[in-house]
């Protein structure tokens, strides 16, 4: 008796690094590497757009019975290559054979995009706390409210895989579904890509109903948002850390090095010769000018002292 009766043992480690090869060449043809879903523990999504993607599908019970078959595929790093661009998502699934994933997503109606815009005037001061889903309880509910919020719905979705046994929902498409939540969780940014519409929007619509319809800070203020998301995303992600990022960002170490002065002029600062323009146009200014108030919020924290 032997083990030779046993038909070939083909090993998960060969059988990932085959499919591998093969998803390389096929976006070698793109110009771009792979971009796996590699988990680093047993939980798919730990921020809010990544818990709030998966709880959404799970929401409906369409998917609701379909989509464990996904979880260990997008656990054991089966989902060697995910692009979530405008509409669709893209994705390479290593099952017996490497498959094929295209999910549509319908854009997100334009008239519930401006409804919610509506709701949330005033309510999303920043991208950076857009993001990291550090609003307001009604406004989270409001995002994730099934039928007026921003997520999709199955009616809204279009499944396809290339596998043999495709049905409704096959284990490689759930397993992508999944891992579009573990996506969120590092480019929260991306779920506004895939839906359609433009996030500063959010930022912007509320900063111009809080103040005048002249908007000339707020663009300041987005520009540099959008500077620390890269830093903030961008050192976490090279940490391979499955911190999440819920927990307060820290903003940039430099300091200026006379925090006191430079706040006075600026502040005091008549805006006679400039215009609305200007904020545009140098967003290194802007940028130190919010460096500055972020120093001057601490001052008063340094002065209390214990009686
Ligand atoms: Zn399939």
């Amino acid at each position: 008796m032997s083990w030779y009766s046993f038909r070939p043992y083909v090993s998960v480690a060969e059988r990932h690094r085959k499919a591998e090869a093969a998803a390389k060449k096929l976006v070698k043809k793109s110009g771009r590497s792979l971009a796996p879903v590699n988990l680093a523990s047993r939980k798919i999504a730990t921020t809010f757009w990544g818990k709030a993607w998966c709880d959404n599908l799970e929401a409906y019970s369409d998917f609701a019975n379909r989509l464990p078959r996904g979880r260990a595929y997008v656990r054991n790093g089966s989902v060697i290559d995910l692009q979530i661009l405008r509409g669709k998502v893209e994705a390479l699934v290593q099952g017996s054979d490497l498959y094929k994933i295209a999910i549509g997503f319908s854009p997100l109606a334009a008239k519930r995009w401006k409804d919610f815009k509506t709701r949330s005037a005033g309510k999303v001061t920043n991208l950076l706390d857009l993001l990291q889903g550090r609003l307001s309880k009604d406004i989270l509910a409001d995002i994730t409210a099934r039928d007026a919020g921003l997520f999709p719905s199955p009616k809204e979705i279009d499944l396809d895989c290339s596998c043999p046994d495709w049905a409704d929902m096959c284990k490689h498409v759930a397993a992508v579904l999944y891992g579009v939540g573990a996506r969120l969780d590092e480019k929260p940014e991306l779920f506004f890509t895939l839906r359609g519409v433009d996030m500063q929007e959010l930022v912007t619509a509320a900063s111009t109903t809080a103040t005048t319809p002249i908007a000339s800070t707020p663009a300041a203020d987005t520009a540099l948002a959008g500077a620390d998301l890269a830093e903030i995303f961008g050192v976490e992600l090279e940490a391979g850390d499955v911190a999440a990022p819920t927990v307060e960002a820290k903003p940039p170490p430099a300091r200026p090095a006379k925090p006191i002065r430079p706040r006075r002029a600026l502040a005091r600062r008549k805006p006679s010769k400039a215009k609305a323009g200007d904020a545009l146009q140098k967003p290194r200014r802007a940028r130190t000018r919010k460096a500055v108030l972020v120093a001057e919020a601490k001052v008063p924290a340094r002065k209390a002292k214990k009686k």
